[in-house]
Formats: C-alpha cells, sequence, structure tokens
C-alpha cells in the first residue's frame, strides 16, 4: 500500500511542479512516519523515499538504530525543552521552532555538541488560537534575535496550515508565509538569508508547492489514517 501511495503523492508533486513552471528537484516529500511501524518506514526506502518526518523526540531515538544511516529524520512537532537534548546528531531539520526560548535551548544544547542546528520558523500563519508558532507579526523580531545564536542556522519558515475540506481554502496562507519570507530576506538581517518553505500536508501539498513550498509533509497520504492510543 505504502509503495502504490507513494506513486500516486510522486505523481501529484510532479504535476503541481509543472503547473507552476518549477523542477521537482526544488520540493522535498518528506514521508510523516509517526506512529506507524519501521516495516512501513522500509517499505517507503524501498520505494525510494527515506525522508521521514516524526513529532516526538522519543519516537525519533526508539525507531533511529532500525532503519539505515542515510535516513534523514525531520523533526516536524511541538518540541518540548526538556527533549532538546536528544536532537544533535539525529535530525537534519528542526521545523517547529516557536518560541525564543526553544531556540535559546537549541542552541545551548547543539553548542555543548559542537554542532549547528537547522531550524525553521513555526508560524501561525492563519492565526489559529489552538496552534503553536509565531503571529506573523512576532517573527521579524524573533529572528533577529535568534540570528545571533552561532549554533543555530535559520533555513526558512514553517506551517501547519488549517484543517479544511477544500485546499484552495489555504493558497491564501501559503502565498502569505512565501510573502513573508521574502519581506524579512529583504530587510538584511545578518546570517538571515531563509530559502525554505514547509508547508502542505496531505489535503492540501499540491496547493503549497504551486505558491512555493520546499518541503512537503505527507503522512496519511502515504501511510494511511493514523490510530492514537
Ligand atoms: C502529522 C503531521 C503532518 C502530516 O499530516 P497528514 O495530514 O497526515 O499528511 C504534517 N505536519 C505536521 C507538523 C504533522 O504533525
Amino acid at each position: 500500500m505504502v509503495k502504490e501511495n507513494l506513486v500516486k503523492v510522486e505523481e501529484n508533486i510532479q504535476k503541481a511542479c509543472q503547473k507552476a513552471g518549477r523542477d521537482r528537484s526544488e520540493v522535498t516529500l518528506i514521508a510523516v512516519s509517526k506512529t506507524k511501524p519501521i516495516e512501513m518506514m522500509e517499505e517507503s526506502i524501498e520505494a525510494g523515499v527515506n525522508t521521514f518526518g516524526e513529532n516526538k523526540v522519543q519516537e525519533i531515538v526508539k525507531k533511529h538504530p532500525d532503519l539505515p544511516e542515510d535516513t534523514h529524520w525531520h523533526m516536524i512537532g511541538h518540541l518540548q525543552r526538556n527533549k532538546v537534548k536528544n536532537l544533535p546528531g539525529l535530525v537534519e531539520m528542526i521545523h517547529s521552532v516557536d518560541s525564543v526560548r526553544l531556540a535559546k535551548e537549541i542552541q545551548k544544547e547543539y553548542a555543548k555538541n559542537d554542532e549547528v542546528a537547522n531550524i525553521l520558523i513555526e508560524v501561525n500563519v492563519a492565526k489559529e488560537e489552538s496552534k503553536f508558532g509565531f503571529m506573523p507579526e512576532e517573527v521579524e523580531n524573533a529572528l533577529r534575535e535568534i540570528a545571533t545564536f552561532p549554533n543555530i542556522s535559520v533555513k526558512g519558515l514553517m506551517t501547519i496550515a488549517p484543517y479544511v475540506d477544500d485546499p484552495e481554502k489555504n493558497r491564501q496562507h501559503f502565498v502569505n508565509l512565501r510573502k513573508l519570507l521574502v519581506d524579512i530576506n529583504g530587510k538584511n538581517i545578518d546570517n538571515i538569508n531563509m530559502r525554505e518553505l514547509s508547508m502542505g500536508m496531505t489535503g492540501d501539498y499540491e496547493v503549497a508547492i504551486e505558491e512555493g513550498a520546499t518541503f512537503v509533509r505527507v503522512g496519511t497520504g502515504i501511510f494511511g489514517s493514523r490510530e492514537y492510543h
């Protein structure tokens, strides 16, 4: 099932790239494997997709030894400060930096390990009450501070768009995230030159790609629906 789903998702990604006049290589598919077993992840790897998104540090720690060394791990979920110490050497990117306090903790732990953390700033672009992330108007000031942290490299912005029945309803949010990135890059803040936009999930990744996504995070569309215990 995973293989068939991946074929379909890949087709959709290519179509969206074509429609937007973008090169397929500009978009990285992250297979969101949270709650899913190693066997399904191995199936994904066999089908050519070895970049995974998880939302719990413990789950990455647990799964990591069971998959090949060259597997790519992305932390995409809300991150508690007391879990940051497990991340150096484990994940390629942290998508969900939603406070300066969290960034400070990342700075501290990565400095201890003499590593640089690649991060994205999570933006609550639709201003939903229930969501984590900076409000769009807070991002610039937060970045001015985080940009001074030597063990953090800010690569771009991330958003979790609202759950909607029609993906078109999220198009404007994706447009706004991209505008925010361009706008902030234009301010020439030292150490800030963002290129990545992590946006789009199973319900809306094609629209997100049309609006400039460089990472799409697809879970259900690859691994099927999730059961939480
Ligand atoms: C679970 C999750 C996804 C994937 O959601 P689907 O709708 O299953 O594709 C993407 N991003 C984040 C941050 C998630 O937590």
